[in-house]
């Protein structure tokens, strides 16, 4: 990977990261302002299940994402990045291009997710 691609890529990787973190401090408002005044729609809901459903949600995806995000980050300052790290080969761009924080080749990625089931 060229200089330029990396550029590319840490720009997307930050933007990304910037996009993440937002949705999670709004998520974390969110819970806060239903801990002090509960707006009517969450009150009707019940605050204990909005929350419950926020931090699944969140741990499941955004902060997972955003560890992810981190991670990339960090592999384009070492120059690892790009690099699949069940098989060490190059993952393909197009596959970045889609997900940037990806830390497999789709080969890894699939056999990961059957050995996980
Ligand atoms: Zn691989």
């Amino acid at each position: 990977m060229n200089k330029k691609e990396k550029e590319f890529f840490l720009k997307m990787l930050e933007k990304e990261r910037e996009r993440v973190s937002k949705n999670i401090s709004y998520a974390r408002e969110v819970i806060e302002k239903g801990e002090k005044g509960v707006p009517t729609h969450i009150a009707d809901y019940g605050t204990d299940e909005f929350e419950k459903d926020l931090e699944v949600g969140l741990s499941n995806s955004e902060s997972q994402i955003l560890k992810a995000l981190e991670i990339a980050i960090k592999k384009i300052k070492d120059g690892t990045y790009g690099i699949c790290e069940g098989c060490k080969k190059k993952i393909p761009k197009e596959r970045l291009k889609a997900i940037p924080y990806a830390r497999f080749c789709i080969k890894c990625q699939t056999e990961r997710e059957k050995s996980e089931k």
